[in-house]
């Protein structure tokens, strides 16, 4: 796998990736380094995704495909009694990603809970929002990410003739061809792991995270600020029964709390998720002027080992491609979980860049090519940034007890609320 190395322009090791430069190498001769034809790195939610809808794609038979996990493997021998309190609520259209390579069915047969209502309502004034399937479809489902994972590791085993998955494995260093190749230089990025094995590969795609290594070695421009919050996590038991399939959100001036539904036949659980203080925040939760709106069940008790504390803030990469490199998931956006979108949005991403990679593929190109990539580019950030503006807008907006803006974000919810075509097309766009 020893790659020889003769000479490299600003070579980006993992000390230096706030390097802006791209960096670029020249290459004496052929390498012995294995070649993929896509080389995912990071094997979080989206980037094991993106490597099964590659490795289930039909024209991609013949590809070879590569995912590097810093991580350990993560199945689950069993599923636990206790539920995980890292939940995401999936969108229809997410769902229908994951069912196309077989990993939602394998969901459906561990745990998952439907919920067909939302109710989003201020805490500084009586508006509310209320949004609600009439013909009884799912709005969403709240899946534990250790499940997701669960099902998209089995996925990628069944087609590991195509897709090699590489754990425990970190990537330090890309180094990406000079801009005009000598005859006998490689074209394509190379890729050094912790342990010194090398790779090379047509198409690098980053789904690292919101730090992600990719972005920086590729020199690609991130716009971020962290927010004052972090997220508390946590299994709340309820004191009565309820219906259990509305998932509630109320926005304080501290934060947004969100009561996710939960349960399995013995038990009446929520996952409580987003911003703020827990306690103060659940004994806010507790009924207080009644209205026409449905009140949230009341909260017993909060598991206290379940707690667990996430830092929040936006990122959005300027561009998601450049020549033989993508980005997706929260390497190319970061967004608050208030509107709980992020995992969507990555999942969005996979199904644009897997389709325009398919074709690419069909039609015999070159996957890394700027002909195609920037198709999804434009696709994504058009969706991408109007629901990251939404989402930081959203934000602001509730954080403040200032009388002017309580009232605006009144009018707005009650506006909303009223108008029937404005609401579905709010859903349609959050369901993508
Ligand atoms: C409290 C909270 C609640 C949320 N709720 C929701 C929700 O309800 N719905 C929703 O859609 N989203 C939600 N999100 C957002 C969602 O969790 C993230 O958007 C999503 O997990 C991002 O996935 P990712 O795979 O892009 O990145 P990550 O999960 O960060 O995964 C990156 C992976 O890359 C690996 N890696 C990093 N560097 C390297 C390297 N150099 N070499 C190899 N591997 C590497 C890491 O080990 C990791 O496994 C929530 C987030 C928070 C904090």
């Amino acid at each position: 796998m020893a790659a020889r190395l003769v000479s490299r322009c600003g070579a980006v090791g993992a000390a230096a990736y706030s390097s802006p430069l791209v960096s670029c190498r020249r290459w004496s001769g052929a390498s012995t380094d294995a070649v993929y034809d896509v080389v995912v790195s990071g094997g979080g939610l989206v980037g094991a995704a993106m490597a099964c809808a590659l490795g289930y794609d039909i024209h991609f038979h013949d590809k070879k495909i590569l995912l590097l996990e810093a991580g350990p493997k993560k199945v689950l021998e069993k599923l636990s009694e206790t539920y995980s309190n890292r939940v995401s609520s999936i969108s229809p259209g997410s769902a229908t990603l994951l069912s196309s390579f077989g990993a939602w069915d394998r969901i459906c047969n561990m745990r998952y809970r439907a919920f067909r209502r939302m109710q989003v309502w201020d805490a500084c004034s009586e508006a509310l929002i209320m949004f609600d399937k009439d013909n009884l479809d799912d709005m969403g489902y709240i899946v534990e990410n250790d499940v997701i994972m669960h099902a998209l590791t089995k996925q990628l085993e069944a087609v590991s003739d195509r897709v090699m998955v590489l754990y425990r494995s970190k990537a330090i260093r890309y180094t990406w061809p000079c801009p005009f190749p000598m005859a006998d230089s490689s074209p394509w990025v190379h890729i050094t792991l912790g342990d010194g094995s090398t790779f090379q590969t047509k198409l690098l795609i980053g789904a690292d995270g919101h730090n992600s290594g990719v972005r920086q070695a590729a020199g690609i421009q991130n716009v971020s600020w962290n927010y004052d919050q972090s997220a508390v996590v946590a299994t709340l038991r309820l004191s009565e029964a309820t219906e259990n399939n509305v998932a509630w959100q109320r926005f304080l001036p501290s934060g947004p709390i969100a009561l996710l539904p939960w349960s399995d036949a013995d038990h009446t659980d929520f996952i409580d998720t987003a911003g703020a203080m827990l306690q103060y925040a659940v004994g806010l939760l507790k009924p207080t002027k009644v209205s026409a709106r449905q009140l949230p069940p009341s909260v017993a008790r909060v598991d206290a080992k379940s707690r667990v504390l996430f830092p929040l803030g936006l990122g959005h990469a300027a561009e998601y491609v450049r020549p033989r490199v993508a980005l997706i998931g929260d390497a190319a956006h970061r967004v608050h979980p208030l509107a709980g979108q992020g995992v969507n949005m990555g999942f969005g991403d996979i199904s644009s860049l897997a389709h325009h990679l398919s074709t690419a593929a069909f039609n015999g190109k070159d996957l890394g090519s700027m002909s195609h990539l920037t198709g999804y580019e434009t696709e994504r950030q058009r969706h991408n940034t109007a629901l990251l503006a939404a989402t930081d807008l959203l934000k602001r907006l509730y954080s403040t007890s200032a009388a002017p803006l309580v009232l605006l974000r009144t009018w707005g919810l009650q506006a909303t609320n009223a108008v029937s075509p404005l609401k579905e097309q709010i859903m349609a766009f959050a369901s993508k």
